[in-house]
This record gives structure tokens, sequence and C-alpha cells, in this order.
């Protein structure tokens, strides 16, 4: 496809089948969006004046895309594409006005992202375990999404907010592998002020109480943890205790499945303390001893009580006395 349509802006093809490949040449094009064109395996495109390109093909057919001169480009989405490493590598030399990029299905076992100008990124549907290593220090948001976790490398000092997705098969075993991989991604993700789970099981965000002694939690501020589960439940103890474990200094937490909870939680300095044996280990103290009040906010009846018990329950283990909180609920 040539340069015979100088005034289109807009080249939209949803379902067209029969394509084998495509090779788009134009100046003035300013979107490319390929949609479902079942029969596509290779695309070219050259149009210096691209700003967003999206193709959304099947994760089984993935379709391999060819990026000649487009250095406007600002979006780029990238779904059912065979990913080469290389591709997102230098950024900011191939793509240096890029501020979005959702990228999924990878058959590389790793990749490396390099932007400066990257504000957004997801990343998609990961199967299997991939090395991911991103220097995009003016990333203000990231995604992930996947039935297993990636070994992740980078630092984003700037995060505003994370979304972390984990649809992992309930038979899968979740070992000391698993914790200590989710832990170091949740370390790398550490200046974010808002981190949102979506999981089919809290046994793939919760560390069990085995491994508390020997991980480290992976924050120990931040504003809000929003969780997001896909089953039904009655309470939220587990849920609530598994993320006050893995920051300690929560201000928010939100909890939704069937139903929503949210507890508010307010901290003061810490006096010195004597040995929490749930904490000693730490090189920072637990919830416990910090939290000086609390609001917690949840419809029902027999669920509040239960996350009311859990909560003086565990601050009489620290000797914190709790009837100041009750006069505050
Ligand atoms: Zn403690």
């Amino acid at each position: 496809m040539g340069d015979e349509f100088h005034s289109v802006k807009t080249l939209s093809l949803k379902k067209c089948s029969g394509m084998k490949s495509l090779s788009i040449k134009n100046y003035n094009l300013k979107d490319i969006e390929l949609q479902n064109c079942a029969t596509l395996k290779s695309v070219c495109i050259n149009s210096p004046n691209l700003e967003l390109f999206l193709y959304r093909g099947r994760d089984l057919r993935p379709c391999e895309i060819e990026f000649g001169i487009c250095k406007k480009l600002e979006s780029v989405i990238l779904i059912g594409v065979k990913i080469n490493n290389m591709m997102f590598s230098d950024c900011n030399k191939t793509f240096p006005l890029i501020k979005l990029l959702t990228l999924s299905c990878f058959d590389e076992r790793c990749i490396n992202i390099s932007s400066n100008s990257l504000d957004i990124l997801a990343l998609c549907k990961f199967k299997a375990c991939v090395d991911i290593n991103v220097d995009a220090p003016n990333l203000t948001w990231f995604g992930y999404n996947g039935s297993t976790l990636p070994s992740l490398n980078m630092k984003f000092p700037l995060l505003d907010e994370v979304r972390i997705e984990l649809h992992a098969n309930r038979y899968k075993k979740r070992g000391a592998t698993w914790y200590s991989r989710l832990i170091k991604i949740l370390e790398s993700l550490k200046h974010a002020k808002k981190l949102v789970f979506y999981t089919n099981s809290e046994k793939n965000i919760i560390i069990p109480n085995e491994f508390r002694d020997t991980f480290v939690p992976p924050f120990v501020e931040m504003d809000t943890i929003a969780v997001r589960t896909f089953y039904k439940t009655r309470n939220f103890v587990d849920l609530f205790d598994g993320m006050l474990w893995i920051c300690p200094r929560v201000k928010n937490l939100v909890l939704r499945s069937n139903y929503w909870v949210s507890l508010e939680l307010v901290h003061e300095e810490l006096t010195g303390d004597s040995s929490c044996s749930l904490c000693t280990a730490h090189p920072f103290r637990c919830w416990r001893h910090s939290v000086k009040r609390f609001d917690l906010n949840d419809e029902k009846e027999e669920s509040k009580k239960k996350t009311m018990s859990y909560l003086m329950e565990n601050l009489k283990m620290v000797e914190r006395d709790a009837l100041e909180f009750v006069a505050l609920e």
C-alpha cells in the first residue's frame, strides 16, 4: 500500500482475511489499526508521521511486524505479535516519542525495553517465565498480566500506579520460588503510590507464614493497596493479614470480591520496641506497633466482626491497648 491516498490519516482494517503480508508506505498516516486479520503473517510499516499503531491478532498465530522509520510513534499496542527481543531495546533512537506500549505473547525468553519518554507500559498474557529488563525512568503506570511470574529487572522512580494480574492454574505449586519472585517484583515497584492486584486465588499474593521470617516485606509505605479477587469470599481476614505483611505502613486497603471492604490506617512514629515474635527478623517493625487508629468500612456484619477481632487480637499480641481503638470505631 503506497502513498496514493494523500489526505488519509487513519487506516483501520478489521477481520480482513486473505492477506498474508502487508507493506505500508505512507507519509500522512497518523493511525493504523489492524484487528483480527487472521491470515496476516507479516506487516512492514514505513510511515514517518505515524502516531498510533495497534495490531490485535491471535496468540497462536503471531504476526511479524517490522517498523521502518516511525519516529513519531507515541502509542504502540501489539497483541498476537512475534516480539523481537531487540524491538524496543533502544526506543530513544527508534521511537523517541513513545508514551504507551502494550505487549503480549512472547516467544523470546528475554525482553529488553529502554526509553526515556515511556509513560505507560503493559505486559499481558505471560504464560512462560520471561526475563524482563526495563529502563524507563519516567514511567508512571506499569501493568503485568500472566499465569506465571517473570524475573523482573527494573526501577521506576516516578511510578504512580502498578497493576499486577495473576491467574495461575489452581494446581500450580507456589513454593519458595514463586514467593521470592513475587517479592522481588514488588521490591522493584516500591516507589509506586498505589498497587492493584487482580487474582484468581489469594494464594498467589499472600506470603505464607512459613516464609515470613526468611523474606523481608517488599514495601515499607504505600498510599493504597487494592485487591480484586475473582472468587466469592465470606471474610477478608487472610487478605488483610497478607497485605499488612507486604506493606506494614500502608494507609488504605481496599479489597473486593463479591462485596468490597476498605480499611484506612493512620500510623505514628514508632517508639523503641521490644521483641515482637512477628517481626524481629525484619529491618522494620510490623504494622501492629505503628497503627494509631483505623477506620474499617464493611457493610456485612459478620465479616466486619471477623476483621475487627483480627485487628484487636493482633494489637493485643504486641501489648497495645486495644480499648483505645474500640473508642474510635
Ligand atoms: Zn512486630
